[in-house]
């Protein structure tokens, strides 16, 4: 029998909460200090001096030895550098243990070497770290003992932001002020803020550690270069959702334990539609917080895949014509007093507040469907989004058989009068209740999906920060909330001001809602009609957030300055040709040295043992061991072909002028350049003797975990 877990007593038990402020800090501190987070207020440095006291005795206590600010520059992943609590040692040989409350609210990292796209020059190299009290601080346990993390904002010396948590809480603050504006038209007096919640599903891979540590691909770029499928794919779909094997099991088990210390509330697990592709869910939680959790969650289960002698593949797409890995952002706006505004109520159709925020929410996606795309590009996923994968590359909203009925009506006739009731569904199994219908069934293929009370937008890649697609969400709500309080508040009649309105909205974004097959090649075609954006790549993708339209939105809600926005498309261009370059030279060294001579060992041994059988027996047909050989040498000489001009091709890239340019040729030459090797490489694993490939399989990799 395993050890019992009692989940309410470990919940939170390494995060220094609300509760545990309230328990160790005097009452008129707390009281300040929840203050400062409600109300966004700055804090007085006294009352840091005094909870970065009470938070230095709480960590020490649970073991922590060092505190780090904890933050997420524009590498996607989370940074920290350990300061130990020792201060310098006394004339008697004692120290003690330190931290101040200058240390708690503001750290300086250096850190010139995050890339900041020339926000920063190197000699002004200063950049800062400003506590996020409004995302609890917490301590983690790992082989490097015991660390107090502190979330924290990074900006640089003249307050240009770093990072991607400071414009995530600007566009919070931009959805908070427009959102209480039109709330307040509709007679909500008493919500004093409102904030968007986010749940994101986490989907990974886990592979074994020995196997994972013989594929040189899978350890320099997260995903595998060569690899042919193996005879059985998911095609069975008898791993979806189907019971999990005791090794995940236990890996799922101890997940659960160490996120739920941290106060991350996982909540569901399951198989996934690939082999060895499962997925983790937490509850949802405010906006910045559950960011922070996702880069938890991502750290924790590398972190527990390698306990288990696993390694946890987060590439969104590790193992080609294998199903890639993803990420569902669950979206939506809650207030203060626990409403969710995009709850449309029994009867949409009398909830005019919804159909103004649904609206809004069309123009919003309709209007910026290429920031949404960008926000979901990253250089994996572009083997994804737009590759004949789920989702598809252009941004659609699907709203279910009911808003869909009531969008036409109001487009219609201008009004809309009734809503489809949820038709009763009969289970057939008499000991079961029938239960009514969502009124919004779901479609899977949609990449942006109202999903009764939120919208799930599906591309986000696996590995990828939801930093990015939140705030663009948030602005670009905000964006369309202040359009329309821009106009109803100046209504005489605000009654008909609104219904006229949303009518125009519903007609003139209508063309955004599509509710068929999105993988469907009508679709593309469909979409290319409506004019609706296509935009298949990330190298493509980037120009949007420096348009002319993106700039003036940004800037109006203060989330990014053009410059920001500016060295943001700078990093972008230069990650992608730096990830393409480091898979292309992977490919290069693995073909080089170890594909070739496996493939010479195996041509040359097939050669002898033809000699050998023919001077065994002079008539022995050896017609199918010199039909092999042939082939395989025919495919030795293509793959040495191509290696060449890989390798030529990756010197030509390093000489094009960094940024756009390069990370187009990386795009347009490279990348084929790449698949021109792979593919004779994919033929020659189905010929060569398995002993003698140098690399475990496709099917060593996703069937024997
Ligand atoms: P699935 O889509 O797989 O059926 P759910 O819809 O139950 O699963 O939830 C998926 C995620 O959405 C979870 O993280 C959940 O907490 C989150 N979620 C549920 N309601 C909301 C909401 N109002 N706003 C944001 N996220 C939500
Ligand atoms: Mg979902």
């Amino acid at each position: 029998m395993s050890e019992m877990i009692n989940v309410a007593e470990i919940f939170g038990e390494n995060v220094f909460s609300d509760a545990v402020m309230e328990q160790r800090l005097p009452k008129k501190v707390y009281k300040e200090l929840k203050k400062t987070i409600e109300d966004g207020k700055e804090l007085d440095p006294m009352i840091a001096e005094v909870v970065a006291n009470a938070m230095k005795d709480w960590a020490i206590e649970k073991g922590a030895t060092h505190y780090t600010h904890w933050f997420q520059p524009l590498t996607g992943v989370t940074a920290e550098k350990h300061d130990s609590f020792i201060s310098a040692p006394k004339t008697d040989g004692t120290t003690i243990m330190e931290f101040s409350g200058k240390e708690l609210i503001k750290g300086e990292p250096d850190a010139s070497s995050f890339p900041s796209g020339g926000l920063r020059a190197t000699f002004e190299a200063r950049g800062y770290t400003a506590w996020d009290c409004t995302s609890p601080a917490f301590v983690r346990q790992d082989d490097t003992g015991a660390i107090l993390c502190i979330p924290t904002a990074f900006c640089s010396y003249t307050g240009e932001a770093l990072d991607k948590k400071t414009p995530l809480l600007r566009s919070m603050e931009a959805v908070n002020t427009q959102t209480l504006r039109l709330i307040r038209l509709f007679g909500n007096t008493t919500s004093k803020k409102v904030l968007p919640s986010v749940g994101p599903e986490q989907e990974y891979f886990l592979v074994d550690r020995e196997k994972y540590l013989k594929r040189k691909d899978l350890i320099f770029t997260g995903r595998t270069l060569f690899g042919a499928m193996p005879p059985k794919g998911q095609e069975l779909d008898d791993h979806y959702f189907g019971t999990i094997r005791p090794r995940i099991g236990a890996f799922m088990k101890d997940l659960n334990v160490e996120l739920w210390k941290l106060g991350v509330p996982a909540k569901t697990q399951h198989n996934e539609v690939a082999p060895a592709q499962h997925e983790v869910a937490p509850i949802y939680a405010q906006c910045n917080v559950a960011v922070d959790h996702n880069q938890i969650v991502m750290e924790t289960l590398k972190r527990v895949a390698s306990k288990h002698g696993m390694a946890c593949l987060l590439h969104e797409k590790p193992f080609k014509g294998v199903n890639g890995s993803g990420k569902h952002n669950n979206w939506s706006i809650t207030t203060d007093d626990g409403i969710n505004l995009l709850d449309p109520g029994k009867t949409p159709h009398e909830n005019i507040q919804f159909l103004l925020i649904l609206t809004c929410i069309m123009k919003a996606v309709d209007t910026h469907a290429d920031l949404l795309r960008e926000s979901a590009a990253d250089v994996g996923n572009d083997h994804r989004l737009g590759a004949n994968e789920a989702p598809p590359a252009i941004i659609s909203m699907f709203l279910g058989e009911q808003l869909e009925d009531v969008i036409d009506q109001l487009v219609s006739t201008g009004a809309a009068t009734s809503s489809l009731k949820g038709e009763v569904l009969k289970t057939g199994v008499s000991t079961l209740p029938d239960f009514v219908k969502d009124a919004t069934d779901r479609n899977r293929t949609s990449p942006f999906a109202f999903t009764g009370n939120k919208f799930e937008f599906r591309m986000v890649g696996s590995s990828d920060s939801i930093a990015g697609p939140n705030i663009i969400l948030n602005t670009i709500v905000a964006e369309a909330f202040a359009e329309a309080c821009d106009v109803l508040e100046k209504a005489e009649d605000f009654d008909v001001a609104v219904h006229d309105l949303i009518k125009e909205y519903a007609t003139k974004y209508r063309r955004i809602i599509f509710n068929g097959n999105g993988y469907s090649e009508e679709w593309v075609q469909e979409a290319e009609r409506r004019g609706l954006p296509n935009i298949r790549s990330m190298v493509e993708a980037i120009p949007s957030i420096t348009s002319e339209k993106a700039v003036k939105m940004f800037e109006k809600f203060g989330v990014y300055t053009k410059a920001e926005l500016e060295s943001r498309a700078e990093v972008m261009y230069e990650a992608y040709a730096k990830a393409i370059n480091i898979e292309a030279k992977a490919m290069v060294d693995i073909a080089g040295k170890q594909i070739i001579p496996a493939v010479v060992k195996y041509t040359t041994a097939l050669a002898s043992s033809v000699k050998t059988v023919k001077e065994a027996c002079k008539d022995a047909d050896v017609s199918t061991q010199q039909e092999l050989l042939l082939e395989s040498s025919d495919l030795l000489t293509e793959t040495k072909t191509a290696l060449a001009a890989l390798q030529d091709c990756v010197e030509k890239a390093a000489a094009v002028e960094e940024g756009k340019k390069q990370a187009h040729y990386y795009l347009e030459q490279v990348k084929p350049a790449m698949d021109a090797l792979r593919t004779p490489v994919d033929k020659l694993e189905m010929i060569v003797d398995k002993d003698m490939w140098p690399m475990p399989s496709y099917g060593d990799l996703i069937f024997e975990v």
